[in-house]
């Protein structure tokens, strides 16, 4: 590998989504102007830039049409009218949705802060869907009690997304497109940079700063049936982690109900919003058995494990009977067009549907990741269950776990988590950096790890390939870490994964390049989610309850006795993660937990 150069920044952000941009574009907007922001991909190709359906807030636009009940038409709520939402509506929907694991402290600030990002989206002159007297068009979503969906026909991310990256370049923020960060540097519990690909020339940097911050996304690419972007591949968790920094409630993923039938991309929940059913081979509207109330508008987890079950007792759909029909047809050619239009062309281009004409077939698809890097309310990574802060390191997004989501998120708060959360650490930076926020030094050459590790990689003549590595480790987590878990297949699970730890270090690069050497990366990647797998494994296994997203077949009740806290994994001595818990932040008086039904 070419020779490198240290660059330096106050302050540096990895990461150019929606929690990425937000951070840097705050940063700067509060007058700490030399802030660089390295992506792996061209920012504005950021899997934020993918989401569809909506951006919640209570901003009490419309309403269902009265006498028609909680599913009929929306309209309007003309001026001085009774209010149908509030904040204490949408922050009691989100403790519910997250099985009473959500921190409810940090998920007060987000549904407050809602309000105030929308209209500040909006003054940057972001695109919203409107009412037809101009107020921001709002739709219905799961597992919240009010339309709450903010959107922009089925591109929500793409708008948001390219307004704040228009702002942060407005603002000065320099963007590094195209850079892999591979480590993070952390002496003494304070930060001092990163180790980045420059991915055009191969070159290895050490990037020093003030203050740093992750904002890498999720980690949905460690299954096999998923939505997520080639790129989400938790390299921020993993980078964190191995540089000593905890994970919290790792176990949690998302299985999103409508994944397109053995591709896993994405039919927005928008879909069931608008009023699609979900159907079995028998024709059956089967939700009716497992949510009487919300339907097919009850939470992800719940509709996920729904269809799941269906396919298992033999009622799916297609030749495998691995599938579900999404049905669309009777909300007319009319609606879908306007409201639904990306989802359709999804559905033609990858499945030859129109769903205009037939129902679409889906499954559950990998979504989201509820864990992450713990962090406090201002995005202020922490490195131990009594909150030590890790001074100058930051995280936001889907990247970190604040923990506004806890066991399971509702869909359309992720957006808002990433933009909530992503301003208020920009905000926390800069009064860090403005605070007298030193360099500090670093010892030897910390850029020299990644070398070494990157000249192994190349110089190994093994006789592994890092792609049946990785399609091997997402086939065991679908199958054994998936929708429903149990103590013999998360054994297995983990057996899995550490064998396939072991051949990873027989596995071979077969690009020696410099220049955009994708097999390298993909080899970096895999090494990561062989890394953060271990720890969803390992914490699936220990949590004998089923809570939100996790679901134990051999533990089928939540344990609020034993398992009300988050868990924290560190990287042990012996490479191994080792685990402690922490309280969640309960308002006993407001919100005590309660049973969760839809
Ligand atoms: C198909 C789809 C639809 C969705 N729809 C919705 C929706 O309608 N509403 C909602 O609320 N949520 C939705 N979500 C979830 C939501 O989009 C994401 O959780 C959110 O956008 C994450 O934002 P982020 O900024 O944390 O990360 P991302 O937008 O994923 O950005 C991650 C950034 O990190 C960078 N990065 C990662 N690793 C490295 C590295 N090693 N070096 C350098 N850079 C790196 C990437 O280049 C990228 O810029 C959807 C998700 C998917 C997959």
């Amino acid at each position: 590998m070419p020779n490198s150069e240290v660059i330096t920044h106050d302050v540096i952000i990895v990461g150019a989504g929606l929690a990425g941009s937000w951070a840097a574009m705050a940063t700067a907007q509060q007058g700490v102007k030399d802030v660089g922001v390295l992506s792996k991909i061209h920012p504005l190709r950021s899997h934020s830039g993918a989401a569809q359906g909506g951006i919640a807030a209570a901003l009490n636009n419309v309403r269902p049409v009265p006498g028609t009940g909680p599913r009929g038409p929306l309209e309007q709520i003309p001026v001085g009218d009774e209010l149908v939402d509030s904040t204490e509506l949408h922050m009691f929907d989100t403790i519910k949705g997250s099985d009473w694991l959500g921190d409810q402290n940090a998920i007060e600030i987000m549904v407050n802060d809602a309000i105030d990002v929308i209209y500040e989206y909006e003054h940057m002159g972001c695109v919203f869907s409107r009412t037809p007297d101009g107020r921001i068009a709002q739709r219905r979503f799961g597992g919240h009690s009010a339309p709450r969906a903010n959107y922009a026909a089925d591109r929500t991310g793409h708008v948001l997304l390219h307004t704040i990256h228009e702002q942060a370049l407005y603002h000065g923020v320099k963007f590094y497109a195209e850079w892999y960060v591979m480590d993070l540097i952390v002496e003494d519990n304070a930060v001092r940079g990163v180790v980045a690909i420059d991915v055009l020339t191969g070159k290895i940097h050490l990037l020093r700063a003030k203050a740093v911050m992750f904002g890498t996304g999720g980690y949905g690419r460690a299954f096999k049936i998923t939505s997520n972007a080639y790129a989400n591949t938790g390299d921020g968790v993993a980078i964190a982690y191995d540089a000593g920094v905890p994970l919290m409630d790792m176990e949690f993923v998302q299985f999103h109900p409508t994944g397109l039938y053995q591709h896993g991309i994405l039919m927005s929940e928008a879909c069931r919003g608008e009023g699609g059913y979900l159907i079995n081979k028998n024709g059956e509207r089967f939700m009716e058995k497992y949510a009487p109330d919300k339907m097919e508008l009850a939470p992800r987890d719940l509709v996920s494990r729904s269809e799941q079950t269906e396919i298992d007792e033999g009622r799916g759909v297609m030749d495998d009977g691995q599938g579900i029909f999404l049905d669309m047809r009777h909300l007319g050619r009319e609606k879908i067009l306007e409201r639904l239009p990306q989802v359709r062309d999804i559905a033609i281009d990858f499945v030859h549907v129109d769903p205009i004409d037939d129902p679409v077939p889906i499954q559950p698809t990998a979504h989201y990741s509820m864990g992450g890097i713990p962090t406090d309310v201002h995005g202020q990574v922490i490195a131990d269950a009594s909150g030590t802060p890790v001074v100058g390191f930051y995280a936001a997004g889907e990247a970190a776990c604040v923990s506004v989501h806890g066991a399971n998120r509702l869909g359309t708060n992720s957006l808002l988590e990433a933009s909530v959360f992503g301003r208020r650490a920009g905000y926390a930076i800069a009064e860090f950096i403005k605070g007298g926020a030193k360099l500090l030094p670093v010892t030897g050459d910390p850029a020299e790890r990644s070398r070494q590790a990157v000249k192994e990689l190349l110089d190994n003549p093994g006789t592994e390939l890092v792609e049946d590595i990785a399609q091997e480790l997402k086939a065991n987590m679908t199958m054994n870490c998936g929708i429903f878990r149990d103590e013999e297949r998360l054994n297995i699970a983990l057996d899995k994964v550490h064998e396939l730890q072991q051949r990873f270090k027989n596995a071979r690069v077969m690009d020696k390049g410099s220049r955009f050497n994708t097999d390298l990366l993909a080899t970096l990647e895999a090494k990561h989610l062989l890394t953060f797998s271990e720890v969803i494994v390992k914490g699936a296994l220990n949590r004998t309850e089923s809570r939100g997203a996790h679901s134990r077949t051999d533990h089928p009740k939540r344990d609020d006795e034993d398992w009300l806290k988050h868990t924290i994994a560190h990287k042990g001595e012996d490479g191994r993660p080792q685990f402690s818990y922490k309280d969640v932040t309960l308002y006993w008086d407001r919100f005590p937990p309660q049973e969760r039904k839809y």
